[in-house]
């Protein structure tokens, strides 16, 4: 149940910084024009776009027209050389000059400092728009591999996406703008020359897009490499894993292992980096030629008149400049737009995933009678095998259950299904007689609360890691409420007697945060499911973490915070399941013996051959 974790941390951002993103609009294309990205920026940080938008214009037209002022400046520097110009002349020009370049020195920073602001803005829109997406795919989705990968892919450094687009988009317009400049104004004086630079352009720009395309294939066969690379790091950094890290001493196995990973991914990366190389090489090797050429064939019209000394010197200059802007930035810019072009097709294949309704409104919540498995069978997405075989019982509101088997028997499938994550079995599950697929996902949330056995650790406050569970806004949830709940799993005096009471940090992340033991946790955990106002509680392995006298005390408080509700407990602790009304035992997927528990242990079956070996333990 991992993944619910991962979503219900997204929520909380969400809530959190509740802000509203104007989406993008639902695309039925593959790919996302690089113009969206302008509209996507305009309507969430319109003033920074317009600032960014014109500094770059103004940044974009001024090499152009620097050509015409250094032409000046030179002309005249000439001219009074030769006495045909007063000095005043090239004092004019010398200031203009002057003037442009201390603005072309200082445009830069501008386009910089407002890149930044809207990257910075930008990337907040997106990643809430991301994660508002993200919150409501539905479980099913999270835990298909492919659309997770997708997911994965979408997600992962998604904050300057964005902004990268735009900027691209931008810098391609620049040089777009820089080398009709100098175009114009060659076609001006000669129109060959002219045509000449067309071709440059022509010649260096499929090359780009070529190896740009072959980059990402590379980029992408690499970053599988590198994403289990990324595992094995978290494995061999994380706190999670610190204590067996130690005790087994696995460390230098695993390095091997992500030294192998990573090696591979880098081994792929850098083969495409060479071909790139080569690439940028020839292409600047043909340009270098053809501004070249430009030089030798601008002479003749030095010589006769046509262009002045000035403006063969400003345009020399210019070609020479936008030749290496082009040879080695114009090949990384067409690069990254098309990396943003790939980004925008799995971008468009996510935006596109299937959605489910956010969580219920409290006037939602429906009254349960009785839940109902007939005939339920069942295999995972992608997978064969069938999990459930013909599943039926009846469960009813007012008792408790409980749900026992080996590992892999079925029970969590059991309750992934009763909680509508999966939509895809045969036979029916019924609430109060109605198909649960007729149910919206907000009626179903609104009907279960749960514990799960892996359940989530947040680094908020405890009150906060209880209130997270009722259902509703979190900072509607009374104190009282949370208060209630941490009596009912035995932390008052524990949580009382912590610095800041119920609003003490829980975990690492904060200088004063307080970690709990894994029993705490577990019972914070509990809490965290009884402080919701259900109809139904599902407990898995609610008692894992606990020693036997809390684990007796637990049971005795969730039965009665069950009292009159429907509840169901998984539990591989058979004492505390002959606690319960009725015992399901699960397996190889199949109702195996059902019953009270004198009933089961009359019979003598598989249930009472495992609660023996239980006993036995204890004798
Ligand atoms: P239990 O909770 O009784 O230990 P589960 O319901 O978790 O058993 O698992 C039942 C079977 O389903 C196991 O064989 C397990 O390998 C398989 N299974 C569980 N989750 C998935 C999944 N997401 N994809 C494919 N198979 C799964």
């Amino acid at each position: 149940m991992n993944h619910i974790k991962v979503d219900i941390k997204i929520l909380i951002y969400y809530n959190l910084i509740g802000k509203q993103v104007i989406p993008i609009k639902q695309k039925t294309k593959k790919r996302f024009s690089l113009f969206e990205y302008v509209t996507f920026s305009i309507q969430n940080c319109c003033g920074w776009t317009l600032v960014y938008m014109l500094l770059q214009i103004v940044f974009a037209i001024f090499p152009t027209l620097m050509i015409s002022i250094s032409a000046m400046f030179i002309n005249a520097f000439i001219n009074v050389y030769s006495g045909i110009d007063s000095i005043e002349v090239l004092v004019r020009y010398g200031s203009l000059l002057l003037l442009f370049v201390l603005i072309s020195y200082l445009l830069p920073t501008c386009v910089s400092f407002a890149g930044i602001r809207l990257n910075a803005d930008l990337g907040t829109a997106f990643d809430l728009l991301l994660a508002t997406k993200r919150s409501r795919i539905p479980y099913a989705l999270i835990e298909n591999s492919e659309t997770y990968e997708l997911l994965e892919r979408v997600c992962a450094d998604s904050s300057g996406r964005m902004y990268t687009g735009i900027r691209n988009l931008f810098r391609a317009a620049e040089y777009i703008i820089r080398f009709a400049g100098i175009t114009i104004t060659l076609f001006v004086y000669d129109v060959t020359v002219g045509l000449l630079t067309g071709v440059l352009l022509v010649l260096i720009v499929p090359v780009c897009i070529k190896g740009g395309k072959e980059d990402y294939q590379a980029y992408e066969k690499a970053s599988e490499q590198f994403r289990r690379a990324r595992y094995l790091r978290t494995v061999l950094s994380g706190r999670d894993s610190a204590a067996e890290r130690t005790l087994f001493g696995y460390s230098s196995w695993m390095n091997q292992k992500w030294e192998a990973w990573y090696g591979e991914g880098r081994i792929l990366a850098s083969v495409a980096t060479k071909q790139n190389f080569i690439r940028i090489k020839i292409g600047s090797m043909i340009s270098v030629l053809v501004s070249g050429g430009i030089m030798l064939l601008m002479l003749p019209g030095v010589s006769n008149g046509t262009i002045t000394v000035g403006l063969y010197i400003s345009i020399i200059t210019a070609v020479i400049g936008l030749v290496q802007l082009m040879t080695w930035n114009i090949a990384g810019v067409v690069e990254d737009l098309v990396v943003s072009q790939q980004y925008s097709k799995d971008f468009i294949s996510f935006m596109a995933l299937e959605e489910e309704a956010p969580a219920s409104d409290p006037g939602d919540r429906i009254p349960v009678r009785s839940i109902e498995f007939r005939n339920v069978s069942f295999s995972y997405p992608n997978c064969d095998t069938k999990v459930l075989d013909h599943v039926s019982f009846l469960l009813e509101t007012g008792k408790t259950y409980a749900l026992v088997g080996e590992n892999g028997s079925g029970k969590s499938t059991v309750v992934k299904l009763m909680l509508g994550l999966f939509k895809d079995y045969d036979g029916e599950i019924l609430l109060n007689g109605t198909e649960l697929r007729q149910l919206s996902p907000g009626q179903l949330q609104g009907i279960y609360a749960c514990s799960f056995q892996d359940f989530a650790r947040y680094e908020l406050s405890v009150r906060d890691n209880i209130a997270i569970g009722a259902g509703i806004q979190m900072d509607q949830v009374p104190d009282a409420a949370v208060r209630e709940a941490i009596d009912k799993v035995g932390l008052t005096d524990y949580i009382s007697a912590m610095p800041n009471g119920m609003e003490t940090k829980l975990g690492r992340l904060e200088d004063e945060g307080t970690d709990l033991s894994g029993g705490q946790w577990q019972r914070i955990a509990i809490a965290r499911a009884l402080i919701k106002d259900a109809a139904v509680y599902i407990m898995d392995e609610p008692t894992a973490a606990l020693d036997p006298m809390s684990e007796k005390d637990i049971y005795d408080f969730i039965r009665q915070a069950m009292g009159g509700k429907l509840g169901v407990l998984i539990t591989h602790r058979l004492g505390g399941a002959a606690r319960t009304d009725e015992i399901i035992v699960l397996k190889q997927g199949k109702v195996w013996e059902r019953g009270t528990f004198q009933s089961l242990m009359g019979r003598n079956g598989a249930f009472a051959h495992l609660y023996n070996i239980q006993r036995s333990w204890y004798q």
